[in-house]
């Protein structure tokens, strides 16, 4: 027993060495993966639920990893945002993203471009004239921008995130708080930021109508949205009675399977021109 208790141990020690060697690779990989061109973006369709009308994308990261291949966000962006590299990859995908925005509007697609907006990104004291001069070189209106915000932004430091954001909004961005619900939410902080959006997590819709606390969340969500007149978005909406109710409790947007995955550009306008045809 004791012999085997030993290997066990040295196992796991073995495991954990492993896992932090190849962490520490693929922090390596990733302050490369900008100037190695592996970055892309990818375009998901917010959908006016009464209208059916596109009105928005939101720009989501991918990462094609030379030998591992695809790898999602929410497995590099937080080491994006430990190492502080989240602020180049950011800059970046605020630069692509408004490209592309302008494209569109210049090929007469009306298209608000929704871009997330890492909480270490708003921490920089440079970041709201980064995004001023990014739209400003790229010629695109501010109102053609979104910046989706989480309530973790607001906590470190609360006067700083409040001005940064009263700045962007003065400028005619608007700003969505996003996952609503699922970090510390604070109806004082809600209060007292100039956010338009609100937007439901994918967690509290997918259970939508299976699950009452999860109904009744994003219930909850919706009234708030209202009395607070800010628009709600759903995230995550992948069948037509999650559409239903959504639509029928009054939520103003939805985004999700159901709709469109996340495609690349043409894609992305090829979908629009179809669906806001009809
Ligand atoms: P998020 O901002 O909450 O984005 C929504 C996520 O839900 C996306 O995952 C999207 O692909 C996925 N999704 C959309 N519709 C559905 C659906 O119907 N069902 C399901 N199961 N999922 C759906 P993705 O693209 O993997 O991104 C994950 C997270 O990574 C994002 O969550 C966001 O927090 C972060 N992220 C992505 N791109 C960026 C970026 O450019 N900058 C920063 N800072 N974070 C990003
Ligand atoms: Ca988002
Ligand atoms: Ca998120
Ligand atoms: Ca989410």
């Amino acid at each position: 027993a004791k012999s085997s208790g030993r290997n066990h141990f040295q196992f796991y020690v073995a495991s954990v060495d492993r896992e932090i060697r190849e962490r520490k690779q693929l922090e390596k990989d990733l302050n490369e993966a900008l100037a190695r061109n592996q970055l892309h973006l990818v375009y998901q369709p917010q959908v006016n639920l009464e209208t059916r009308q596109t009105i928005g994308a939101e720009a989501l990261l991918r990462w094609h990893h030379p030998k591992r291949g695809l790898i999602p966000p929410d497995q590099f962006i937080p080491l994006a945002e430990l190492n502080g590299s989240i602020v180049a990859i950011g800059q970046w995908v605020l630069d692509q993203a408004c490209w592309q925005a302008a494209c569109w509007a210049s090929a007469g697609l009306d298209i608000r471009m929704a871009v997330n907006l890492s909480a270490v990104q708003l921490r920089q004291d440079t970041i709201v004239d980064d995004i001023l001069e990014t739209l400003a070189r790229h010629n695109l209106s501010p109102g053609r921008l979104e910046l989706e915000v989480t309530e973790t932004s607001f906590m470190s430091n609360l006067e700083d995130a409040v001005g940064k954001l009263h700045r962007l909004h003065d400028a005619g961005i608007s700003l969505a708080v996003d996952d609503f619900g699922t970090g510390y939410s604070s109806l004082t902080y809600l209060k007292r930021m100039p956010v338009q959006h609100l937007k439901i997590d994918k967690q509290f819709v997918q259970d939508l109508l299976v699950n009452d606390d999860d109904t009744r969340i994003a219930n909850t969500i919706i009234d708030l949205g209202r009395s607070l007149s800010m628009t709600v978005i759903a995230e995550g909406v992948e069948s037509a009675e999650q559409e239903a109710y959504l639509r029928q409790r009054g939520c103003a947007l939805g985004q999700g399977y159901y709709f469109s995955r996340p495609v690349p550009a043409d894609e992305f306008a090829a979908f629009v021109a179809g669906f806001n045809a009809q």
